[in-house]
């Protein structure tokens, strides 16, 4: 069966009893994805290349990123507060969830070639899920762990290494028109520390952009959007900048620009492989570098949202933090941004600078953020300063004897932001931004 059987763009749920599983089997068959699951847990979850994307077992969720790393997350009560463990399992235990994965895999895969699958019911007729079963199952029973390991090299032959992405772009396809940040400075940042900066040339991104569809090859339906990498994309100059975009908007179906609200979705609907838009982080000093119109024209071309962070709207905390801009930069960049009708994710910072610069921390970025008149289209997200043992920050605060919040002092700095915010309109989305749950 090729890849253009078309699979139901909702969910095709089968539940089936094959030999040597013990329990009741569930195949669940989507546009972008394929979930098995016995007596609900443990459950694994595989793209259209057969690759095992995650899974849930044992009250662990488990994530697996490109380059083959897993990682297991775990919800515990400590202190009378919810937390979550991470880390990322020993490759003993890695292989071993593999081989559940991909042993129930190869198990169901073989019943079904042998007829001997058992439908205990089904929500869409015979006719409709074997196909579909037929088109996912042999890719996915022909992996292992050695081919998982094979193609990290090849993502790794493609990509170099992204360092983060905004928690709604967990799911974008990152395209690397830039490697790592032009600046590279700021006292409490280590994403691409020691990694030299580069602009890609137009030959080169569109060379990475075929790369990036070779590599995914039938998995690409499970991406989103596009996320224009990496810490600073928009520093390309305008006339790079437009012919990336177009060579984007050769490459891949993205969602008009112009639709919104309820024209919007009824495209989406008609459009599901489309995606939604193109997004990016930018730097306050890049984005003021642009005029709105010129925004106007990258909005277009798909952009949809950048993502900027100001950290802190105090003055004093960003020299502190070492931010090439000052608040009012971030500011009047965020008003260009949108003048040119982009939206913005807005990026604050959680104790940065500790007790000692709490409050004006609270009053200087509660007055900037109010000042950006935020809408609906916008996203604010709250970010916990994570202890990073070295960096510039760390030595810096303990000369200072900055000591660290802890998570409920965090917590209630976060109250104190958001009980001092006021939107004219509809508010922005406020979320959390935790870098700890980053992985690709
Ligand atoms: S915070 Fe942003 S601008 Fe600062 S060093 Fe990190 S990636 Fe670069």
């Amino acid at each position: 069966m090729s890849d253009s059987v078309e699979r139901a763009s909702e969910r095709t749920v089968v539940n089936l009893r094959a030999p040597g599983v013990e329990g009741r089997v569930t195949l669940s068959l989507k546009r972008d994805a394929t979930t098995l699951s016995v007596n609900t847990v443990p459950s694994f979850t595989f793209d259209l290349k057969g690759r095992l994307i995650g899974g849930f077992n044992a009250g662990r969720t488990y994530r697996r990123t490109l380059d083959h790393r897993v990682v297991e997350k775990v919800g515990e009560t400590r202190d009378g507060g919810r937390i979550r463990r991470r880390r990322e399992l020993p490759p003993d235990e890695k292989r071993a969830l593999v081989e559940t994965a991909y042993g129930l895999a190869r198990r169901v895969e073989a019943a079904r070639q042998a007829g001997t699958l058992d439908v205990l019911d089904s929500s869409v007729p015979a006719a409709v899920w074997q196909p579909l079963a037929e088109a996912a199952l042999p890719r996915i029973a022909a992996v292992d762990n050695a081919a998982l390991e094979a193609d990290a090299q090849a993502f790794l032959a493609v990509y170099e290494p992204i360092g983060i992405l905004p928690p709604d772009q967990y799911r974008a396809l990152v395209l690397q028109a830039t490697q790592g940040c032009s600046y590279n400075k700021c006292t409490f940042c280590s994403f691409y520390r020691g990694r030299a900066f580069r602009i890609k040339t137009l030959p080169q991104f569109q060379a990475h952009i075929e790369a990036v569809k070779a590599f995914h090859g039938p998995a690409l339906p499970v991406y989103r959007s596009i996320f224009l990498g990496e810490a600073n994309a928009l520093i390309a100059p305008q006339r790079l900048l437009v012919p990336m975009l177009d060579a984007v908007n050769a490459a891949f179906e993205l969602v008009p620009p112009d639709l919104s609200g309820e024209a919007r979705a009824r495209w989406r609907a008609a459009h599901p492989a489309a995606l939604d838009g193109v997004y990016a982080f930018v730097s306050a000093l890049d984005a003021l570098r642009k005029t709105a119109d010129e925004v106007a024209d990258l909005k277009a071309r798909g952009l949809r949202r950048v993502y900027i962070g100001l950290e802190s709207g105090d003055e004093d905390l960003l020299r502190f933090l070492n931010k090439p801009n000052t608040a009012a930069q971030a500011l009047e960049a965020v008003q260009t941004l949108k003048a040119g009708e982009v939206a913005v994710g807005v990026v604050v910072m959680l104790g940065v600078g500790g007790a000692r610069y709490a409050d004006q921390h609270v009053r200087h970025t509660t007055d900037i953020v109010n000042a950006m008149r935020l809408d609906m289209d916008d996203l604010l997200y709250f970010s916990e300063y994570v202890d990073q043992p070295g960096t510039e920050y760390d030595l810096r605060a303990t000369e200072a004897a900055i000591g660290a919040l802890s998570a409920a002092e965090m917590q209630a700095q976060r109250a104190a932001l958001q009980a001092g915010l006021t939107f004219a309109g509809p508010p922005p989305k406020v979320a959390v931004y935790d870098i700890r749950e980053f992985a690709y």
